[in-house]
Protein backbone atom coordinates (compact mmCIF):
# COMPACT_ATOMS: atom_id res chain seq x y z
CA UNK A 1 0.00 0.00 0.00
CA UNK A 2 2.60 2.24 0.85
CA UNK A 3 4.64 1.67 -2.36
CA UNK A 4 1.50 2.57 -4.36
CA UNK A 5 0.75 5.40 -2.71
CA UNK A 6 4.53 6.58 -3.09
CA UNK A 7 3.59 5.78 -6.86
CA UNK A 8 0.69 8.04 -6.82
CA UNK A 9 2.35 11.36 -5.18
CA UNK A 10 5.31 10.89 -7.74
CA UNK A 11 3.16 10.89 -10.23
CA UNK A 12 0.90 13.89 -9.20
CA UNK A 13 3.79 16.04 -8.60
CA UNK A 14 5.11 15.52 -11.99
CA UNK A 15 1.94 16.07 -14.04
CA UNK A 16 1.28 19.43 -11.32
CA UNK A 17 4.77 20.47 -12.25
CA UNK A 18 4.86 19.52 -16.32
CA UNK A 19 1.02 21.67 -15.93
CA UNK A 20 2.62 24.77 -14.57
CA UNK A 21 5.64 24.54 -17.17
CA UNK A 22 3.03 24.39 -19.78
CA UNK A 23 1.26 27.50 -18.38
CA UNK A 24 3.90 29.68 -17.63
CA UNK A 25 5.12 30.03 -21.02
CA UNK A 26 1.53 30.50 -22.45
CA UNK A 27 1.41 33.43 -20.16
CA UNK A 28 4.71 35.02 -20.52
CA UNK A 29 6.83 33.35 -23.38
CA UNK A 30 9.76 31.23 -22.37
CA UNK A 31 11.89 34.46 -21.92
CA UNK A 32 9.52 36.33 -19.64
CA UNK A 33 9.25 34.00 -17.23
CA UNK A 34 12.23 34.74 -14.92
CA UNK A 35 10.57 37.32 -12.84
CA UNK A 36 7.26 38.02 -13.93
CA UNK A 37 5.02 38.50 -11.38
CA UNK A 38 1.60 38.32 -12.94
CA UNK A 39 -0.17 39.97 -9.51
CA UNK A 40 1.27 43.17 -10.45
CA UNK A 41 -0.82 45.68 -12.00
CA UNK A 42 -0.74 46.61 -15.79
CA UNK A 43 1.41 49.42 -16.91
CA UNK A 44 -0.87 52.24 -18.39
CA UNK A 45 -0.13 53.24 -21.73
CA UNK A 46 0.05 57.32 -22.06
CA UNK A 47 -3.33 58.86 -23.09
CA UNK A 48 -4.09 62.02 -25.22
CA UNK A 49 -6.94 64.05 -24.47
CA UNK A 50 -8.68 66.91 -26.29
CA UNK A 51 -7.02 69.86 -28.26
CA UNK A 52 -7.65 73.23 -25.87
CA UNK A 53 -9.23 74.64 -28.57
CA UNK A 54 -11.97 72.37 -28.55
CA UNK A 55 -12.15 71.86 -25.17
CA UNK A 56 -13.71 75.51 -25.60
CA UNK A 57 -15.56 75.13 -28.90
CA UNK A 58 -17.16 72.48 -26.86
CA UNK A 59 -18.19 74.53 -23.99
CA UNK A 60 -19.29 77.41 -25.90
CA UNK A 61 -21.76 75.28 -27.89
CA UNK A 62 -22.30 73.96 -24.63
CA UNK A 63 -23.79 76.91 -23.46
CA UNK A 64 -25.78 77.82 -26.12
CA UNK A 65 -27.17 74.24 -26.88
CA UNK A 66 -28.64 74.86 -23.07
CA UNK A 67 -30.88 77.68 -24.38
CA UNK A 68 -32.28 75.41 -27.25
CA UNK A 69 -29.43 76.45 -29.85
CA UNK A 70 -28.75 72.92 -32.43
CA UNK A 71 -25.82 72.88 -34.24
CA UNK A 72 -25.54 73.61 -37.78
CA UNK A 73 -22.54 72.91 -40.24
CA UNK A 74 -21.51 74.18 -43.36
CA UNK A 75 -18.21 73.34 -46.16
CA UNK A 76 -15.16 75.27 -45.47
CA UNK A 77 -14.62 75.06 -49.18
CA UNK A 78 -17.54 77.86 -50.09
CA UNK A 79 -18.90 79.40 -52.82
CA UNK A 80 -18.26 83.38 -53.27
CA UNK A 81 -22.02 83.86 -53.26
CA UNK A 82 -22.47 82.36 -49.34
CA UNK A 83 -19.11 83.76 -48.01
CA UNK A 84 -19.81 87.57 -49.65
CA UNK A 85 -22.65 88.09 -51.81
CA UNK A 86 -25.70 86.52 -49.70
CA UNK A 87 -24.33 88.41 -46.74
CA UNK A 88 -24.73 91.96 -48.42
CA UNK A 89 -21.01 92.00 -49.09
CA UNK A 90 -21.08 92.69 -53.53
CA UNK A 91 -18.46 91.98 -55.75
CA UNK A 92 -16.93 96.20 -55.46
CA UNK A 93 -17.90 96.47 -51.58
CA UNK A 94 -15.08 98.09 -49.51
CA UNK A 95 -15.83 95.28 -46.63
CA UNK A 96 -13.97 92.26 -48.51
CA UNK A 97 -11.32 94.32 -47.80
CA UNK A 98 -11.87 93.68 -43.94
CA UNK A 99 -11.39 90.28 -44.90
CA UNK A 100 -8.07 88.88 -47.09
CA UNK A 101 -9.20 85.96 -48.51
CA UNK A 102 -7.59 82.50 -49.82
CA UNK A 103 -9.23 82.22 -53.55
CA UNK A 104 -9.10 79.02 -54.62
CA UNK A 105 -10.47 80.68 -58.37
CA UNK A 106 -13.15 83.43 -59.06
CA UNK A 107 -16.00 81.66 -57.70
CA UNK A 108 -14.38 79.86 -54.79
CA UNK A 109 -13.01 80.23 -51.41
CA UNK A 110 -11.91 79.15 -48.33
CA UNK A 111 -14.29 80.81 -46.00
CA UNK A 112 -13.55 83.80 -44.20
CA UNK A 113 -16.01 83.34 -41.33
CA UNK A 114 -18.74 81.18 -40.54
CA UNK A 115 -21.64 83.47 -41.58
CA UNK A 116 -21.97 81.63 -44.86
CA UNK A 117 -23.81 78.77 -42.68
CA UNK A 118 -26.54 81.52 -41.65
CA UNK A 119 -27.87 81.55 -45.22
CA UNK A 120 -27.31 78.11 -46.01
CA UNK A 121 -29.65 77.37 -42.89
CA UNK A 122 -32.25 79.79 -43.96
CA UNK A 123 -32.15 78.37 -47.50
CA UNK A 124 -33.42 74.94 -46.40
CA UNK A 125 -34.94 75.73 -42.80
CA UNK A 126 -37.76 78.44 -42.34
CA UNK A 127 -38.59 80.12 -38.79
CA UNK A 128 -38.09 79.69 -36.36
CA UNK A 129 -34.33 79.00 -36.17
CA UNK A 130 -31.85 78.71 -33.40
CA UNK A 131 -28.62 77.50 -34.77
CA UNK A 132 -25.48 77.84 -33.42
CA UNK A 133 -22.18 76.90 -36.35
CA UNK A 134 -18.95 76.27 -35.35
CA UNK A 135 -16.05 75.55 -37.46
CA UNK A 136 -12.38 76.52 -38.87
CA UNK A 137 -12.30 79.50 -40.90
CA UNK A 138 -9.46 80.73 -42.95
CA UNK A 139 -7.72 84.33 -43.52
CA UNK A 140 -4.73 85.08 -45.14
CA UNK A 141 -3.30 86.37 -42.02
CA UNK A 142 -0.13 85.28 -39.37
CA UNK A 143 0.79 87.05 -36.13
CA UNK A 144 0.98 86.99 -32.55
CA UNK A 145 -2.62 86.99 -32.05
CA UNK A 146 -3.90 85.83 -35.76
CA UNK A 147 -3.54 82.39 -37.68
CA UNK A 148 -4.16 81.64 -41.28
CA UNK A 149 -6.77 79.13 -40.03
CA UNK A 150 -8.92 79.60 -36.76
CA UNK A 151 -11.83 78.78 -35.16
CA UNK A 152 -15.17 80.86 -35.58
CA UNK A 153 -18.58 80.15 -33.61
CA UNK A 154 -21.51 81.60 -35.05
CA UNK A 155 -25.13 81.96 -34.04
CA UNK A 156 -28.41 83.16 -35.56
CA UNK A 157 -31.36 83.21 -33.99
CA UNK A 158 -34.86 84.28 -36.58
CA UNK A 159 -38.26 84.42 -35.29
CA UNK A 160 -41.09 86.71 -35.23
CA UNK A 161 -40.78 89.87 -32.60
CA UNK A 162 -36.69 89.14 -31.93
CA UNK A 163 -34.97 91.96 -30.78
CA UNK A 164 -31.67 93.59 -30.02
CA UNK A 165 -32.77 92.82 -26.38
CA UNK A 166 -33.09 89.33 -26.74
CA UNK A 167 -29.54 89.64 -28.38
CA UNK A 168 -28.44 91.33 -25.16
CA UNK A 169 -29.85 89.05 -22.82
CA UNK A 170 -28.77 86.25 -24.44
CA UNK A 171 -24.73 87.12 -24.88
CA UNK A 172 -24.45 88.52 -21.62
CA UNK A 173 -25.63 84.94 -20.22
CA UNK A 174 -22.76 83.73 -22.71
CA UNK A 175 -20.21 85.65 -20.87
CA UNK A 176 -21.04 84.93 -17.85
CA UNK A 177 -21.39 81.37 -17.85
CA UNK A 178 -17.99 80.97 -20.04
CA UNK A 179 -15.62 83.92 -18.21
CA UNK A 180 -17.01 84.74 -14.56
CA UNK A 181 -20.93 85.29 -13.53
CA UNK A 182 -20.07 89.20 -12.44
CA UNK A 183 -18.78 89.55 -15.32
CA UNK A 184 -19.43 93.43 -16.78
CA UNK A 185 -20.26 93.46 -20.46
CA UNK A 186 -20.72 96.84 -22.74
CA UNK A 187 -22.21 96.62 -26.78
CA UNK A 188 -20.17 99.59 -28.73
CA UNK A 189 -21.93 100.30 -32.15
CA UNK A 190 -20.36 99.63 -35.08
CA UNK A 191 -20.29 98.58 -38.33
CA UNK A 192 -20.85 94.61 -40.08
CA UNK A 193 -22.39 94.65 -43.87
CA UNK A 194 -24.75 91.99 -42.58
CA UNK A 195 -26.87 93.28 -39.52
CA UNK A 196 -27.94 96.55 -38.62
CA UNK A 197 -27.49 97.34 -35.70
CA UNK A 198 -24.24 96.36 -35.46
CA UNK A 199 -22.00 95.80 -32.25
CA UNK A 200 -19.23 94.93 -31.09
CA UNK A 201 -19.46 93.29 -27.57
CA UNK A 202 -16.34 93.94 -25.00
CA UNK A 203 -16.39 92.16 -21.63
CA UNK A 204 -14.64 93.74 -18.31
CA UNK A 205 -11.06 92.47 -19.07
CA UNK A 206 -10.47 89.15 -17.26
CA UNK A 207 -6.73 89.75 -16.17
CA UNK A 208 -7.05 92.99 -14.13
CA UNK A 209 -11.34 93.03 -13.59
CA UNK A 210 -11.23 96.60 -15.12
CA UNK A 211 -8.46 98.17 -13.93
CA UNK A 212 -6.52 98.19 -16.70
CA UNK A 213 -3.48 96.38 -17.62
CA UNK A 214 -1.36 95.57 -20.84
CA UNK A 215 -3.85 92.64 -22.07
CA UNK A 216 -6.76 94.91 -22.47
CA UNK A 217 -4.16 98.19 -23.28
CA UNK A 218 -5.34 100.02 -20.17
CA UNK A 219 -8.87 100.35 -21.34
CA UNK A 220 -10.12 97.98 -18.57
CA UNK A 221 -12.29 96.21 -21.73
CA UNK A 222 -11.59 93.59 -24.02
CA UNK A 223 -13.25 92.65 -27.45
CA UNK A 224 -15.09 89.08 -27.49
CA UNK A 225 -17.99 89.17 -29.84
CA UNK A 226 -19.57 90.89 -33.06
CA UNK A 227 -23.10 91.03 -33.74
CA UNK A 228 -26.36 92.57 -34.38
CA UNK A 229 -29.86 92.53 -36.34
CA UNK A 230 -29.97 90.46 -39.42
CA UNK A 231 -29.90 92.83 -42.48
CA UNK A 232 -33.11 92.91 -44.04
CA UNK A 233 -30.73 92.66 -47.71
CA UNK A 234 -30.07 88.85 -46.39
CA UNK A 235 -33.11 87.90 -45.32
CA UNK A 236 -34.36 88.47 -48.77
CA UNK A 237 -31.91 86.28 -50.47
CA UNK A 238 -33.33 83.57 -48.76
CA UNK A 239 -37.12 84.82 -49.39
CA UNK A 240 -37.49 85.32 -45.59
CA UNK A 241 -39.86 88.05 -45.18
CA UNK A 242 -38.02 91.15 -43.27
CA UNK A 243 -41.54 92.49 -42.57
CA UNK A 244 -42.76 89.17 -40.51
CA UNK A 245 -39.06 87.86 -39.54
CA UNK A 246 -36.62 88.98 -37.37
CA UNK A 247 -33.60 88.25 -35.68
CA UNK A 248 -30.22 88.13 -34.57
CA UNK A 249 -26.37 86.82 -35.85
CA UNK A 250 -23.64 87.27 -33.81
CA UNK A 251 -19.53 85.32 -34.21
CA UNK A 252 -16.75 84.85 -31.45
CA UNK A 253 -13.08 83.98 -31.94
CA UNK A 254 -12.52 80.55 -30.45
CA UNK A 255 -8.94 81.78 -30.08
CA UNK A 256 -9.10 84.42 -28.58
CA UNK A 257 -11.74 82.82 -25.78
CA UNK A 258 -9.07 80.30 -24.81
CA UNK A 259 -6.21 82.82 -24.82
CA UNK A 260 -8.27 84.97 -22.61
CA UNK A 261 -9.63 81.71 -20.17
CA UNK A 262 -5.71 80.17 -20.13
CA UNK A 263 -3.94 83.80 -19.90
CA UNK A 264 -1.88 82.59 -23.33
CA UNK A 265 -0.32 85.66 -25.27
CA UNK A 266 0.60 83.80 -28.40
CA UNK A 267 -1.96 82.07 -30.70
CA UNK A 268 0.55 80.12 -32.23
CA UNK A 269 1.64 78.12 -29.50
CA UNK A 270 -2.25 76.38 -30.32
CA UNK A 271 -0.92 75.13 -33.54
CA UNK A 272 2.65 74.31 -33.05
CA UNK A 273 2.14 70.83 -31.51
CA UNK A 274 4.08 71.33 -28.71
CA UNK A 275 3.47 68.04 -26.09
CA UNK A 276 4.79 70.26 -22.92
CA UNK A 277 2.03 73.12 -24.08
CA UNK A 278 -0.49 70.89 -24.68
CA UNK A 279 -0.46 68.67 -21.71
CA UNK A 280 -0.97 71.79 -19.78
CA UNK A 281 -5.36 71.31 -20.60
ZN1 LIG B 1 -6.84 94.50 -18.26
Amino acid sequence: MGKLSNQVKVAIEKALTERIEALKEIVAGPELIKGFDPTLPGRRLPAGHLHPITLILNEVCGVFEKMGFSIAQGPEIELDFYNFEALNIPPDHPARDMQDTFYVDDKVLLRTHTSPIQVRTMEKMSPPLRIIAPGKVYRCDSDVTHTPMFHQVEGLMVDKNVSFSHLKGILTYFAQEIFDQDTAVRFRPSFFPFTEPSAEIDIQCVMCRGKGCRVCSQTGWLEVLGAGLVHPAVFRHVDIDPDVYSGFAFGLGIERIAMLRYGINDIRLFYDNDLRFLKQF
